[in-house]
């Protein structure tokens, strides 16, 4: 990554600005989190947000609780409000990679108005491309760690000691949703909830597909290739 752009400044302008998109399973979260670390961006998760402000109790933490112990999901609008917030922190003005936002048009809208706001934008969305068998691979051997979030899996990557995260001790459980025909619901969900984002980013020629069947290490070295292009055409 280059540290400053052709034109000479100082490099503010050159802060990207990344959205992965793709199906439960695709591999948003584990690569969003090697690509912060490797483009020195800000990992935004909408997953972390929500985790954190529920266990900071903030006031949108409590009222999005309200609705998870009636098991119901968490309402856009609180989702948003998190998301808001933590676009106004020093993190991300460093840049970021949003990972599990937007997940249809109104939030891909709703997103670029939040920007606007403050003088950002999005400039590339990767569109993590995975098939059906790998994704159900995948998700049917993922394991998940209560405490922190972090993802393992049984076969591709098994935790250190048998169910109990790496990072912080606790215990790793298998989501109750992690099953065949409900992973095949889910696609099919995303799929229908999604199409209308991708093409928001199609016209705005901000779309890449990218194969997500591959190893993880091979899409990030895609992603980061992609992200180079960026950097190499000076923004006006
Ligand atoms: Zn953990």
């Amino acid at each position: 990554m280059k540290a400053s752009s052709a034109l000479g400044v100082s490099g503010a302008e050159d802060k990207m600005r990344i959205i992965l998109l793709g199906p439960p399973g695709a591999g948003k979260g584990t690569q969003a989190k090697v690509l912060a670390e490797k483009l020195k961006l800000t990992h935004i998760s909408t997953g972390d947000i929500l985790r954190q402000n529920v266990s900071k109790g903030t006031q949108l933490g409590k009222q999005a609780i309200e609705f998870m112990n009636k098991g119901l999901l968490v309402p856009d609008e609180l989702v948003t409000k998190m998301l808001t917030e933590m676009f106004d922190q020093p993190d991300a003005k460093k840049g970021f990679i949003l990972d599990g936002f937007p997940r249809n048009i109104g939030q891909a809208q709703t997103l670029d108005d939040i920007l606007k706001q403050r003088n950002m934008s999005i400039d590339m969305v990767a569109y993590l491309d995975a098939s059906e068998p790998v994704i159900i691979q995948r998700l049917t051997g993922r394991l998940v760690c209560s405490a922190c979030g972090a993802n393992f899996h049984t076969k591709n990557m098994p935790p250190k000691k048998d169910m109990i995260c790496d990072n912080c001790g606790s215990s790793l459980y298998q989501r109750a949703d992690d099953q065949v025909e409900t992973i095949k619901n889910r696609l099919e969900v995303y799929q229908k909830e999604s199409a209308g984002a991708i093409q928001y980013y199609e016209k705005q020629k901000k779309l890449h597909r990218l194969d997500a069947d591959e190893e993880a290490e091979t899409v990030i070295n895609n992603i980061i290739h992609l992200t180079a292009q960026y950097n190499d055409s000076p923004k006006v």
